[in-house]
């Protein structure tokens, strides 16, 4: 991780957490070290499903300056003018951190429990509550407009940027340009970069400027330069839709983007629950929603929190498992996912909103003796589901919906709690 310092804390997690790739905004894990999510992209999402991601990039059948003008061309044909792109390109070279960064494959993952206690700890939520003082006026015209509490929003922009103040110092067109010209992803860099040129064209930031992460996650939303263009928003009324230097514009950006990716005013993301003895724990699954009086019904013992919400639907999660704490969570919960697809992210934005508004934390303990799987462990772990017919899907290391799946089925048929979540001696149980 030296070679990157400036990621923003959910990018560094999500680094750490990341089982083929290197993440970032739009590259995020495909599922959290601790068997989550499904497939996953996003914040700025629209990047290609992982499992269609080459594992190691091909060498460059073009050299940089055959790239180069080739992809001129297409930008002039798409209406960049020559003096945008030369302004963007002017002594653009490959960034070769840029690449080692792409390539990268961590080995070793973090706990979700550890991601939330960093995510929500003290001079977060401190900085949080400060930064929330600070913009109460924009914070509270942004709610009036896009509908999200604001709590929520500065939470989310705690966890992409530490409140505006770590947003990546890397050229967004060099990174970009690298990735178009040699990464895993070349395509969806190439359609990123066409972005870029067309938002310096707009005049929104100047070529020097332009900073991001080494993926061209930008400014203090880690917007990625589609969704800029499709959501990025001038809150503050000076022309220029700035979310590196002005926190309301990037406040509101980022509430239009969760309005638009289905945000619900005046509902939480979710809450913390507890399940009855006997819970069938296979119902815990992101994708299985349900209403939460029919939750209620099937023995999940919500709280006063659900009297008011009968008929929200909600889908049950175990972020650590059948032994760690439970939660249902809601369209907001969602709706955090749509901008970084990782249900530790979601979970974390959701915890330090609560805590930014003086709730307490999650009751329940994590079981902290649980370590995640390692990279390879979970590659055996795919083996071993598949020699023994659970068709856990290609052996990427990546937990998705279709591992987890696998290892429900494992579970059901050694009579274990099927939570889906898969341990060490889930593993060695295997391997006999
Ligand atoms: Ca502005």
């Amino acid at each position: 991780m030296s070679q990157l310092p400036s990621l923003p804390f959910s990018r560094i997690f999500l680094l750490a957490l990341s089982l083929s790739l290197a993440a970032c905004a739009e590259y995020p894990p495909a599922g959290d070290s601790v068997a989550t999510d499904s497939a996953s992209q996003s914040a700025a999402p629209v990047s290609p499903p992982l499992a269609q991601v080459p594992a190691r990039p091909e060498q460059p059948a073009l050299s940089f300056a055959e790239w180069r003008e080739q992809f001129r061309q297409e930008a002039l044909a798409q209406g960049i003018t020559a003096q945008t792109f030369e302004r963007a390109f002017a002594g653009i070279t490959p960034d070769p951190a840029v690449l080692r960064a792409d390539g990268s494959q961590p080995e070793f993952t973090r706990p979700v429990w550890e991601y939330r206690a960093s995510a929500t700890s003290a001079s977060r939520v401190r900085n949080g509550q400060a930064s929330m003082a600070a913009q109460q006026a924009s914070l509270a015209a942004i709610e009036q407009r896009y509908g999200v509490e604001p709590a929520y929003l500065v939470a989310v922009w705690g966890m992409e940027s530490s409140y505006g103040q770590f947003m990546g110092e890397q050229s967004v067109i060099r990174s970009l340009a690298t990735l178009a010209y040699a990464g895993r992803r070349q395509q969806f860099a190439h359609t990123q970069l066409l972005a870029a040129l067309a938002i310096l064209q707009q005049g929104d930031i100047d070529p020097a400027h332009m900073r991001g992460s080494w993926a061209g996650a930008m400014g203090q939303t880690q917007f990625i330069p589609t969704t800029f263009d499709s959501h990025a928003v001038d809150f503050d009324g000076d022309g220029r839709r700035d979310i590196w230097n002005s926190a309301p514009d990037a406040l509101a950006s980022s509430a239009h983007y969760l309005l638009a990716s289905g945000w619900q005013s005046g509902q939480p993301w979710g809450f913390e629950v507890r399940l009855k003895k006997g819970f069938d724990y296979a119902l815990a699954d992101q994708d299985l929603r349900r209403t939460v009086g029919e939750w209620q019904a099937l023995g999940v013992l919500a709280g006063p929190p659900a009297d008011s919400l009968q008929d929200a639907n909600a889908a049950l999660i175990l972020p650590a498992g059948h032994r760690g704490p439970a939660f249902l969570v809601l369209d907001n919960f969602r709706a955090i996912l749509k901008y970084n697809n990782s249900t530790a992210y979601a979970l974390a934005v959701g915890l330090l909103g609560d805590r930014l508004q003086g709730k307490s934390g999650v009751i329940a303990a994590w079981p902290v003796d649980l370590q995640p799987l390692s990279r390879s462990q979970r590659i055996d772990l795919q083996l071993a589901l598949g020699e023994q017919g659970f068709n856990p899907g290609p052996a990427d290391g990546i937990i998705g919906a279709n591992t987890r799946k696998a290892v429900r089925a494992y579970q059901q048929s050694q009579g274990w709690p099927a939570d889906g979540y898969p341990t060490l001696e889930l593993l060695q149980q295997l391997q006999q």
